[in-house]
């Protein structure tokens, strides 16, 4: 197999070391590509191409309108290789073909809105105080940025940072996981396609120790947008803090998702199930805990596990597969220490709680999608991130408890409330402490809507404005125009 490379100054390099490293598809462990593994000295130079980019190179000063259209263009170009990358994703995460070509489509729409947002962003004069003067501020880029992204949803978290980042006239380099390089390896060849010139934009490619490290501690790198999990998101703030770079952290999430006896419990019990089993629970934001009012809670369980039972996993790209793989055995592993200590604790299985007995899933990293009742807030199921097809279901009486267990967590990610009350669903929200809150609904998202956690979630905004001003520093500009001495000295 051709070694897939990095890209770095315009060229596509292999690691200084020589390494490289077989990308296995998580639905049967075959080899589906080998690229070049990099280590800390790849991305010393990849940061000294964007420094030189920055520093010395036009992009900064290129006018936002052609800034724009060169990231417009990225859109277009992901819409016409679509499937080729949609059927990367897939191979690389396991994650249905289907799911895989909704994220392409997102993600072009991300690269649009924000070519058309930043083509629209001005700078503004501001009422000066002073007589004879003009007073404006302007914004301008950060510099050179770092991107890391996790696994689960590779080139869509990608795209939150490289189209703010590109269009606003940073420079950069992103490093995806090491486990999910190859729609980042095709999204570059589309970036040097569309014209983005030489030292703007490099991906680098390793383990998170090495090339990550790197890019988070290093003094001429100038901010550093991360998603991933917690604990990573502590080791990266603390690197940052050298030369106190501007940070985006989002990390994990486990969300409430609240269902009230009134609820429309044929949509809740539908969406309940969307909300967690997409990509087997691999989702930052999946509603994972099931709050539901203890009047309704065995309707409520018996039907979701109906629903689960026929739930069929296998082959993403096979197109009755509803459900793939989890992305690896040591992730896979994860996931069952979690559902056994939570059985331990004193959950009980309600479906699932296993690997499946199939034959033909015995080569893929599969469990059973699993619902866990009897939780109760002090167990570690419903306090720890499973990042896999695990829902855990606590009950409730009155609406004040069911908010305060909503809130009992340090995640503050996103949430969701089911009731035909809107009085009361309005009551809930305000009190919830998340950064994104579902009413009837869950896992809805889009680019023109902030993205991200309050609590240990994480810090800043995607997506949105907020998502262009993570990019972006705030000059104020005075200008004097009738100076005159003061004699003061
Ligand atoms: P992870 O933290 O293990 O890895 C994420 C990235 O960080 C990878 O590229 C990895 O190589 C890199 N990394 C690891 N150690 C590093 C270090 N010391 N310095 C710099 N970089 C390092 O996370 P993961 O397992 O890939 O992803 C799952 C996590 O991501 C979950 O917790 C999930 O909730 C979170 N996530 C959050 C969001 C969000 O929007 N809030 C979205 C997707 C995923």
């Amino acid at each position: 197999m051709d070694i897939k490379k990095q890209y770095i100054n315009g060229q596509w390099v292999e690691a200084i070391s020589g390494n490289t490293r077989d990308i296995i598809n998580p639905y049967n462990q075959e080899v589906i590509a080998v690229v070049a593994d990099g280590n800390a000295q790849d991305s010393e130079k990849a940061i000294a191409a964007a420094r030189e980019a920055f520093d010395q190179g036009d992009w900064p000063n290129t006018p936002a309108t052609e800034r724009a259209k060169i990231v417009k263009k990225i859109a277009d170009l992901i819409d016409r290789d679509q499937e080729e990358l949609a059927k990367l994703e897939s191979l690389d995460t396991g994650k249905t073909l289907e799911e895989s070509r909704w994220d392409m489509e997102d993600i072009a729409g991300v690269f649009r809105y924000y070519a058309e947002l930043a083509d629209k962003d001005g700078g503004e004069i501001i009422n000066s105080p002073i007589p004879n003067s003009i007073s404006k501020v302007v914004k301008e880029p950060v510099g050179v940025c770092g991107q890391i992204t996790p696994w689960n949803y590779p080139l869509l978290q990608a795209s939150w940072k490289l189209a703010p980042a590109l269009v606003t006239g940073n420079t950069l380099i992103i490093k995806p996981s090491e486990i999910t390089p190859l729609t980042h390896i095709k999204i570059f060849e589309l970036i040097e396609e569309s014209g983005v010139p030489k030292g703007v934009a490099n991906l680098v490619l390793g383990p998170g120790n090495t090339v990550g490290a790197e890019l988070s501690s290093h003094k001429n790198v100038d901010l550093i947008s991360f998603t991933g999990g917690i604990e990573t998101g502590k080791t990266i703030m603390q690197a940052a803090s050298h030369n106190m770079k501007k940070i985006a952290l989002e990390l994990g999430g486990k969300n409430p998702n609240v269902i009230f006896a009134d609820a429309n419990l044929e949509v809740a019990i539908d969406q309940a199930l969307n909300a967690v089993y997409f990509h087997a629970g691999q989702i930052c934001s999946a509603g994972t805990r099931i709050i539901v009012e203890e009047s309704i809670h065995d309707t409520f369980v018996d039907a979701l596990t109906q629903r689960v039972k026929k739930i069929k996993l296998g082959n993403g790209f096979d197109e009755t597969t509803q459900m793939g793989p989890l992305i690896s055995e040591e992730h896979l592993k994860k996931v069952e220490r979690y559902v056994e200590k939570g059985i331990k604790e004193g959950a009980t299985v309600a479906v699932g709680g296993k690997r499946p007995d199939d034959a033909e899933l015995q080569n893929g990293f599969f469990y059973l999608p699993t619902i866990l009742t009897n939780c109760t807030t002090d167990m570690s199921v419903v306090q720890d991130e499973a990042f896999g097809p695990v829902i855990t279901v606590e009950k409730f009486k009155t609406e004040e408890e069911a908010i305060k267990l909503a809130n009992d967590s340090i995640y503050g990610l996103s949430g969701g409330v089911w009731t035909k009350d809107i009085v009361k669903a309005e009551r809930c929200v305000a009190k919830m402490r998340m950064g994104t809150v579902w009413i009837n609904d869950f896992n809805i998202y889009f680019p023109h809507a902030p993205w991200g956690g309050y609590k240990q979630s994480g810090i800043g905004r995607e997506l949105g404005g907020m998502g262009l001003e993570e990019y972006q520093e705030t000059k104020h500009i005075f200008h004097n125009l009738k100076p005159e001495t003061m004699n003061w000295f």
